[in-house]
């Protein structure tokens, strides 16, 4: 999970306050949301996303056409999130340091883990639970789905890291190898929190934005 950057006026067609779903919200969750799933960060399509209210709009009615509780998901995330508020809440990406207060990692052999930074704060830890359970903590299947998906970019990030390491900034290729390192490890990239966690050296975090 990381942090989104909110367009600050609302789409216009919330106001009416009966849809939540109007093309001009559908764009800017898309574009807000770099066509990820704010869950797992995984790429989403602009006309196949699903809207998930960050309050479930079942327990939270007076928040279903509220712009700052709604996020742009992809469908399996938002069918298998919780329908009710945990106790403590959960951290809201465009307003709370999710990357500060969660811990996102992942294992050498793509093994996925979150927790919260420090255990007293609840919310970190209520997201990092449902994280995990999004990731497939109970479910082999989209664990090993996620799982194979996020050694792709790795083992690639990593091939990269090793080249460059190895050539000259004066050799063609330096060049273009660090461009797709960084668009790897970039915002916009699939499994940003994860994939940096494990590409903490130097030349890497350089390439962060
Ligand atoms: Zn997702």
């Amino acid at each position: 999970m990381i942090r989104i950057e909110r367009s600050p006026v609302a789409p216009p067609s919330l106001s009416a306050g009966n849809h939540y779903d109007g093309a001009d919200v559908r764009e800017a969750l898309f574009r807000d949301a770099r066509a990820k799933c704010y869950l797992c960060e995984q790429v989403v399509v602009q006309s196949g996303f699903q809207i998930d209210h960050l309050q479930p709009k079942g327990q939270y009615p007076l928040r279903t056409c509220d712009w700052k509780n709604l996020f742009c998901s992809c469908p399996k995330c938002n069918n298998k999130r919780k329908k009710t508020w945990p106790s403590g809440g959960l951290l809201v990406p465009d307003v709370d340091d999710v990357e500060g207060r969660l811990r996102q990692e992942i294992d050498h052999d793509g093994t996925v883990s979150f927790s919260a930074r420090d255990p007293n704060d609840s919310a970190a830890s209520n997201t990092a639970s449902e994280l995990m359970r999004l990731h497939g903590s109970e479910d082999p299947v989209l664990r090993k789905d996620i799982e194979n998906a996020l050694l792709k970019c790795l083992q690639r990030a990593y091939l990269l890291r090793q080249e460059l390491k190895k050539l000259h900034k004066e050799d063609e290729s330096w060049h273009r190898k660090r461009l797709e390192l960084k668009r790897l490890l970039g915002r916009g990239a699939p499994f940003t929190a994860l994939l940096r966690s494990r590409m903490q050296d130097k030349l890497s975090k350089k390439l962060f934005d």
